[in-house]
């Protein structure tokens, strides 16, 4: 079984009820993070995972809203684990070099700490950085990590994952809209995760800024349709641009239920998601 955490379901927009693009896929006693948003570690902790369980990070793209607190994350490992506990990071290429900034802009601070604490004394936060494009993952844990190139541009490279344990099978679409490379990955899946924005309401507002982002992003609608083609049995649905109130998104839903035969999900940060392994079925 796989379980999907909705961590943050915002967007770049500040919200006081939903942190930044978060998800969590976890399964076999590992703890996967796809992308790293506004107030990850906060959602972790309501989640009851330790930054110290995290198997990987995975960043689906370098959009700031989806790893913004990547180096709380990074942070928060070195100084909560109390021996060397190498931090893996998974993202397209260009992710080492996000991260070797990230890792300098903490500069002062990582000075600090190893001066006060002798038990740090073994140096930076350590991290290891995998770029990834196309194929399997070898993270050498239980589940099995493949990734497929997204279609977010100009945004590019962008990477789309596949979480597979004991016949259980989760993608976690990103930002994209409807591509070959996320149909590949999502074949035979039970479950997708994608993000989504309401291309309809955006587009009554006056600003360009706002309507540039229909280019790039599904709707319910296209990630419905991506749902559909694939045969997945669950869609679920984060990333809400404009954001959903607390409890609500039912016309989101439905927006979804039009194009696609399968369970929708969508809620509140936290909210769940449990994938058991079925027979694979065909796609539609
Ligand atoms: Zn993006
Ligand atoms: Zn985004």
């Amino acid at each position: 079984m796989l379980t999907i955490t909705l961590l943050g379901t915002g967007s770049p927009i500040p919200d006081p009820h939903r942190a930044g693009p978060a998800t969590l896929i976890s399964g076999a006693g590992e703890h996967y993070l796809v992308d790293a948003g506004r107030g990850v570690m906060m959602r972790l902790a309501a989640a009851g995972v330790g930054v110290g369980d995290l198997t990987a990070v995975l960043l689906t793209h370098l959009h700031s809203d989806h790893l913004t607190d990547l180096n709380d994350v990074i942070t928060s490992r070195w100084v909560m684990t109390f021996e060397p506990s190498p931090l893996t990071i998974v993202g397209p290429v260009g992710t080492r070099e996000v991260v070797d900034h990230i890792v300098a802009a903490l500069g002062p601070d990582i000075g600090y700490r190893i001066d006060h604490h002798d038990d740090l004394a073994y140096g930076f936060p350590p991290v290891s950085v995998i770029e990834v494009d196309d194929g399997a993952i070898d993270l050498g844990g239980a589940v099995e990590v493949a990734c497929a190139p997204t279609d977010h541009r100009p945004v590019h490279p962008t990477v789309g994952f596949r979480f597979d344990q004991a016949g259980a099978s989760v993608v976690t679409a990103g930002d994209t809209v409807p591509c070959d490379g996320l149909d590949r990955l999502c074949a035979g899946a039970q479950a997708l995760v994608h993000t989504v924005i309401r291309k309809d309401v955006i587009g009554t507002i006056p600003l360009e800024r706002m309507k540039d982002i229909r280019d790039y992003h599904s709707s319910p609608e296209e990630a419905a349709r991506t749902a559909q083609r694939a045969g997945v049995a669950t869609l679920v649905m984060t990333h809400y641009v404009p954001a959903i109130p607390p409890g609500g998104g039912e016309d989101w839903k439905a927006l979804a239920a039009a194009h696609f035969d399968g369970a929708i999900e969508l809620g509140d940060d936290l909210h769940r998601v449990e994938v058991h392994a079925t027979a694979v079925s065909g796609a539609r």
